[in-house]
């Protein structure tokens, strides 16, 4: 079981941690009547009841609203509670952890329903735990317990050692329990950080109509094939007269038309080539291998562009496109293995998709 994905809801946390706080203020109340110390019985009895009314309050939709008083009231209850325990029965029995460990609790429910009060808050908190407990502490201390100094009784050993033990187990049950939460919290934020830059990341290289990659992000391909000796081939595409389909169509009818190619640019590209949308109606195809697999390829995109039949309202829209061709063995013939070749052959692709124009167009000039 991966603990860490778990995706519980924080109403769900809310309703936990307040039938935790029910179950645990129930075995105290039994301790206390165990141990025939009433005056505490009594405390966990209200205590008891806060927190049931805490988990049934947590079920409902407007419960966030109200979490602020409610971590107030459990913050208090807990340090009331703490101190009574502490004052009436010394500090063998461990009572005192638990506003201690209310801080932790408050930190996680502060930051989850209420950041805009969460620092004052946490830092009154907190003072006033290290104040009531080192006073309590130092009540008993110097005059000795309620129980002991007032009512002339003490605590059966046995009972001081039960009360230690749950206290403990108890203890150690919240800092665990907490602890998971605050991992939780900070995996599910990193993993929503990670999410968003990846969509960034996806957004600065891509073409927001297309989906190809664009031209800013092109540059480290490069890189991999000038280090690289596989053979490749580059393509130069522009869409004929796609000016006339704007024209004539509108607008968004030639913005399906560039996603219409698009798609069929990139069902045709193996997990090594490249697509871009290199500019308007312009894209640069990088394809790994020989060139008459290349060749085949573009012309399989280019036969599949012509048999499009773009359906815009009552019109078909025939959409043809002419390609500039080079491979890399020709590059090797001619230039030097720098950016300068990459460079100098998109410059040959841009001159032979200029002269395809020239030449009646829908065609892939080689
Ligand atoms: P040629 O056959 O010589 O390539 O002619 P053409 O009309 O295709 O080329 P031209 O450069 O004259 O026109 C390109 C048009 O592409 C002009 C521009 O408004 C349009 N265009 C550029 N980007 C987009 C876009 O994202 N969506 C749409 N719908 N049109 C665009
Ligand atoms: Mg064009
Ligand atoms: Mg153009």
């Amino acid at each position: 079981m991966d603990l860490l994905n778990i995706n519980i809801k924080s109403s769900l946390k809310y309703q936990v941690m307040f039938s935790f706080g029910a179950v645990m203020h129930i075995s105290f109340l039994l301790l206390f009547f165990y141990s025939r110390v009433y005056p505490l019985a009594v405390i966990n009895i209200f205590s008891v009841i806060i927190y049931f009314i805490g988990a049934l309050s947590s079920e409902k939709g407007n419960f966030e609203r109200h979490c602020y008083g409610w971590i107030i009231t459990s913050y208090t209850e807990i340090t009331v509670h703490a101190v009574c325990c502490t004052v009436f029965l010394g500090c063998d029995e461990g009572f005192f952890m638990y506003s201690m460990m209310a801080l932790p609790v408050a930190t996680y429910t502060l930051f989850l329903s209420c950041r805009e009060k969460f620092g004052f808050t946490i830092v009154i908190m907190a003072v006033t735990t290290a104040v009531t407990m080192s006073g309590s502490i130092f009540f008993v201390n110097r005059y000795g317990s309620v129980l002991e100094t007032f009512m002339g009784r003490d605590i059966p050993q046995r009972s001081t050692e039960i009360m230690r033990s749950v206290n403990i187990f108890f203890n150690t049950g919240l800092i665990f329990f907490f602890s998971m939460l605050f991992v939780m919290e900070i995996h599910t934020l990193f993993r929503k950080l990670n999410d968003t830059n990846d969509r960034l990341a996806f957004t600065a290289t891509h073409d927001a109509l297309t989906g190809l990659y664009n031209r800013h992000s092109l540059r480290k391909f490069f890189d991999e094939l000038e280090n690289g000796n596989e053979l490749f081939c580059i393509v130069m595409g522009d869409i004929d007269d796609f000016k006339k389909i704007n024209d004539t169509y509108g607008h968004d009818c030639g913005d399906i038309v560039l996603k219409t190619v698009a798609d069929i640019v990139m069902k045709n590209m193996g997990e090594k080539d490249i697509a871009c949308r290199w500019g308007g109606e312009e894209f640069l195809i990088i394809m790994r291998g020989s060139r008459e697999e290349c060749f085949d390829r573009i012309s399989l995109v280019k036969a599949q562009i012509n048999a499009l039949d773009i359906v815009h309202g009552n019109s078909r829209v025939h959409v043809t496109m002419t390609f500039g061709f080079a491979d890399s063995d020709e590059k090797s013939q001619t230039e030097h293995s720098t950016h300068e070749s990459i460079d100098a052959m998109i410059s040959t692709v841009d001159k032979r998709l200029y002269k395809g124009k020239t030449s009646g167009k829908n065609v892939i000039v080689v």
